[in-house]
Parts: structure tokens; sequence; C-alpha cells
């Protein structure tokens, strides 16, 4: 469903509206939910969603930042082919200035050109100038020397914009005299041992190692700004079929409908666990962990199992990382397949008794999940 809108945003600024009902339908896809029903409750917010797998998301993409990202390659285009067919027609066509900045460029023009502008700011933080003669780049706004200088979101902006790195070069020692603050000064100190040359200013791609634009790469640093890594990002490589990697993903991030998940969204539960005879209010821990019935079957699997340490665990993150993270062996992480077709298991042993009225006991449970383990691994 993502790719559909893909062509339209590699030439246009979608709308916000557009991205927020094609986002509807999205969620509505993933959680389950048709058009006026209450059912399928979103178990993470979509923002979440949308971030990588390794930052703690389910590697949906994010519409808005993939737009940005397919606009900044004509941008790219502009700079680094500039003698091209289509970098001379729209020059001539919109930008007012020979200069390669597009903050020189003037703001009228079609829709296209103004979506363009509008990602100047992103453009210039992604970007780097390494200078030749300095006549391309631009002192205040450009990313050159050590990224001085920034003052995009400075009002009022600097009385001369425009004025280019050649430009305080050929006047340095009046430029050195003047009252600026510490940065500005420290910037143009820093010209005062460069020494220009013939070559033109070049700009390179600051997100991957060859310093050349990629859709992929723009994507993955706009999507990750200021995130922080997720700690279980293995989940996912684990060789168990998607839909216990999903489950495996949410009950790490604590986002079951366990009992206590419903009373935090304000939904009435009759308190208690329908695997033992508790009538506290069931919580993922005990479910898991703490419960007697699911201590009973993780005793058992230990018997089975003895080389891996399954008892103990009252931190259900713990559990699961401890899982994912031993060590493979032949490239199957068998203790990661184990673990969490239990806790897979346990689950649907719980909602099988909430919703179907059916039970089994410990032995019959083991018995079952032997036999799907067993199935996984010859997967492998
Ligand atoms: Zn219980």
């Amino acid at each position: 469903m993502s790719s559909i809108p893909i062509f339209f945003m590699s030439a246009f600024k979608m709308p916000f509206w557009v991205i927020k009902e094609i986002d509807k339908l999205r969620r509505n896809f993933l959680w389950g939910r048709s058009t006026g029903s209450t059912t399928g409750i979103p178990l993470l917010a979509w923002d979440r969603v949308c971030l990588p797998k390794h930052l703690g998301g389910m590697g949906v993409l994010n519409l808005k930042i993939l737009n940005t990202s397919l606009l900044l390659k004509w941008l790219w285009r502009l700079f680094v082919l500039p003698n091209s067919q289509w970098s001379t027609l729209t020059r001539s066509m919109f930008a007012s200035r020979v200069l390669t900045s597009p903050l020189s460029w003037t703001a009228r023009g079609s829709f296209f050109w103004k979506d363009l502008l509008t990602l100047r700011n992103i453009f210039s933080i992604l970007t780097r100038f390494d200078l030749g003669s300095g006549r391309e780049t631009l002192f205040w706004f450009s990313n050159w020397g050590n990224g001085f200088l920034n003052f995009f979101d400075c009002k009022p902006l600097p009385s001369k914009p425009h004025l280019t790195v050649q430009k305080v070069c050929q006047s340095l020692s009046s430029s050195l005299q003047a009252p600026w603050n510490r940065d500005v000064h420290s910037a143009i100190l820093h010209l005062s041992s460069f020494t220009p040359s013939d070559t033109r200013d070049t700009c390179s791609w600051k997100c991957n190692s060859s310093g050349n634009f990629t859709v992929k790469s723009a994507y993955s640093t706009l999507v990750s700004a200021g995130k922080i890594e997720f700690q279980a990002t293995l989940i996912w490589s684990t060789k168990l079929p998607p839909s216990i990697r999903l489950f495996i993903f949410l009950l790490f991030q604590d986002r079951i409908l366990t009992q206590e998940a419903l009373v935090k969204r304000n939904i009435e539960v009759q308190p208690g666990c329908s695997l033992c005879d508790s009538t506290s209010l069931e919580t993922a821990t005990h479910i898991f962990c703490l419960c007697p019935y699911t201590q009973e079957l993780w005793n058992r699997m230990s018997s089975l199992f003895p080389s891996f340490v399954f008892l103990g665990h009252t931190d259900l993150r713990q559990l699961i990382l401890d899982a994912v993270g031993s060590v493979p062996i032949n490239g199957v992480n068998h203790k990661a397949i184990v673990s969490l077709t239990v806790l897979w298991a346990i689950w649907l042993e719980r909602n099988n008794r909430i919703f179907r009225g059916a039970a089994r006991s410990t032995e019959a449970l083991l018995h079952w999940i032997t036999s799907q383990q067993s199935l996984f691994l010859k997967h492998c």
C-alpha cells in the first residue's frame, strides 16, 4: 500500500491531508480495523510503527519523510549535475542567480519549484561544501568548513544573505575588524588560512560514506534523527513466523492486551488469571513469568532443554533479551526459537481459555509446543 503514492511523491510535495488519509488506511489494515468498526485496538502509536526496526518501530514507511527524501533528489541534481539539460532548464526558469546555493533562488515559480525551496534548510544541513574558489558557497548558510554558521532560523536574516565565501576572503582584513560574535569571528579566522583555487566548490552528501546522494540514506538519516537505538532488534531476525515475531516485539514493548493494558485504556474487566486461580488483575509479568501454570511449563521445558536456563526470570524484557541474544549454533538460535515459541504458546493458551473455553494441561501444551518448534527448526 505504501508503494502506490511513491511515483507522485517523487515529483510533488504530498498535501498533509492526503498523507493523513493514506496513513488511516494503512493503520486500519495493520490493526485489522474496518471502516466504522471499533475492534482492532492500535497497539503501538503510528509514529512508532513508522520507525525502522532498529529504533523500536515496525519498519513501515513514514510517507512524509519519504516524500522529503525523494524531493531532495532534485536539489541534489541541481548541485552535482549543474550542466545537465534538466538543471540548466530549471535554473533558467526559476533560479534568479548563478550561485549554487538554493538559498539564493527566488521563491516564485511553479508548485514543484516552491516545494523544492521549502527543503532548503534540510538540504543545507545534510550537505557539506568543500571550498575551491569559494564562489559557489554562501558564507552564512552553506555548510562549509566545520559547519561554523547556520543562519537559516535566524530572524532577521543577515543583511547580505548572498555573501559568498570568496567575497569574504577578498575583504578579509576589514572583515576581521568588524565586531562579530564569537562564531562569526571564528569562521572568518578560519578563512585566513584558506587559499582560494580556480576550481569549483564541491557539494558532498553527509549521510553516507560515498558522499553521493541516495534516497535511502536521506530517508534513514531523517527518520532516525534524535531517536534511540532499540535494544531487541534481534527479535526480527529470529527464524520464527512473522506473526510470532510481531507478537514478541509487542510483548517486549508491553503492548499486548492484558487486563492491565485494557484497564489503562479505560476498558472494564473482571480481574483474574485464566491460567491459574488468581483473582488479581492480570499483568504480562504474571502471565509469562510468575503464574504457577507458566512456572510449571517453564519447569518442564528446563527438563527437556537442560542447557537452557528458563526459570528465575521475573523481568519479561530481560527474558526476551537473553533469548534473542544467545549465541546461535550453525546460524540458528535454538534458545530464542524455543523460548519465544513458549511465550507465544502461553498467550494462545490464555486466549483459548478466555475466548473458546478450551483449556490444556501444561503437559498437553508442552507436547504442542515441541511439535511447533520442530516444525520451525526444520525450516531454518
Ligand atoms: Zn496465573
